[in-house]
């Protein structure tokens, strides 16, 4: 039997990049006690970020349902009943009202996603012209469109893409347990077309779908050894949809809170310069659970009240939890003291009698027409 030592994670480790972990390894981070996990990655993630910030993103699907696929967590899988109903691809207004919308709300970046298997030739103009739109509002953009054929990538790149979601999912051993339509070589190959263009990667998967534990290290595994580091990692919870075959399947027990929160962790040593995402499955997670995976190296989330087809916390209960964790959005200036209802800028501090919009300026980026006329908000 081979003795794997632990990973150093300690001083030079923090900051260091490695894309040659080893399975055992990463296993072997998965199995420490959870203080000392949590620990390390809170050290790995302050070497890099500043873990009061949080980047606010917002998922829009613009094409919904009819997807070929036969992926068993996804109610927008047409071969399965979930209640889900097929439409078309949304007009570029309806896209740029809801975008500007999600600027509104303190989103910094704008995912478009579409239930396709992939996308037609003649669908790329179509969302070319909704991602030109998208960034003249000033956001960063991100599509999902499913597998990319040839070109494809610099087209979109061209019309001003910044990211490409596209999902590992699980490890390579249990991919063909989930998905069985398309090949994990065929994921590989369009992440490998998306780096070849020039667009930034935004690649994770899905835990708690019956994965052991070696399996969700195999996952981590694959992404940390990628040619580069996904720049962004969403780490989802399955969502139970009914109709799906994940949730018809009664054998199937709910993932440990902490083993997700482990996985989160063990994401940000792997990774360290990656944004970890919270992404599907945070409706259905306590406060305190999202705070332990916040100190555990999450610092991304997805916003609005839905992801795609499934539910998503509202924006009040966001708004809410980043002002009792005295979190804020990325980029935003400023702190927040909730305690005294108090925010500091460099230079300038102003006390408010009550919470108002300048909180939820300072946590979510949200200013509302009255904050104009307020004399106490700062610059
Ligand atoms: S996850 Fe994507 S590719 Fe799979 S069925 Fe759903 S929409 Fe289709």
């Amino acid at each position: 039997m081979t003795v794997v030592s632990e990973p150093t994670c300690r001083t030079d480790a923090l900051i260091t990049l490695r894309h040659d972990w080893s399975r055992d390894e990463v296993l072997v981070l998965f199995e420490l006690p959870f203080p000392e996990l949590l620990f390390r990655a809170a050290q790995v993630h302050r070497a890099h970020f500043d873990p009061a910030e949080v980047q606010v993103s917002t998922l829009l699907s613009v094409k919904t349902g009819g997807c070929p696929e036969d992926c068993s967590y996804c109610p927008q899988a047409q071969r399965y009943h979930t209640g889900v109903t097929a439409q078309k691809l949304m007009s570029t207004q309806a896209v740029l009202e809801r975008a500007q919308a999600a600027k509104d709300a303190g989103a910094s970046r704008f995912c478009m996603g579409a239930a396709w298997r992939s996308p037609a030739d003649r669908d790329i103009p179509k969302v070319a012209e909704m991602i030109r739109g998208v960034k003249a509002l000033g956001l960063e953009t991100c599509a999902t469109l499913g597998m990319l054929g040839d070109g494809q990538a610099q087209s979109l790149k061209d019309a001003g893409l910044d990211y490409y979601n596209h999902n590992l999912d699980t490890a390579p051993e249990f991919y063909g347990e989930v998905i069985h339509t398309r090949a994990y070589q065929d994921r590989l190959d369009t992440l490998s077309q998306v780096r070849d263009a020039g667009l930034k990667t935004c690649c994770g998967g899905i835990v708690g779908m019956g994965e052991s534990r070696e399996q969700r290290a195999g996952l981590l595994h694959a992404l940390a050894t990628l040619p580069a580091h996904p720049d962004s990692v969403p780490i989802n919870r399955l969502v139970k949809v009914a109709g799906t075959p994940l949730a018809d399947d009664e054998s199937l027990a709910e993932l440990d809170p902490f083993e997700f929160a482990r996985t989160i962790a063990v994401a940000r040593l792997l990774m360290p310069r990656s944004m970890v995402r919270l992404s599907a499955g945070r409706e259905q997670m306590s406060d305190e659970l999202q705070a332990l995976c916040f100190i555990a190296g999450a610092n991304s989330i997805f916003h609005g009240e839905k992801l795609l087809t499934t539910g998503n916390p509202g924006v009040d209960r966001d708004q809410a939890l980043f002002v009792r964790l005295g979190l804020r959005a990325m980029g935003m200036p400023g702190k927040v003291d909730n305690a005294a209802h108090t925010m500091t800028n460099p230079g300038k501090t102003v006390q408010r009698a009550v919470a108002c919009d300048a909180i939820s300026t300072a946590t979510l980026g949200v200013r509302s027409d009255s904050c104009a006329a307020c004399p106490t908000i700062m610059p």
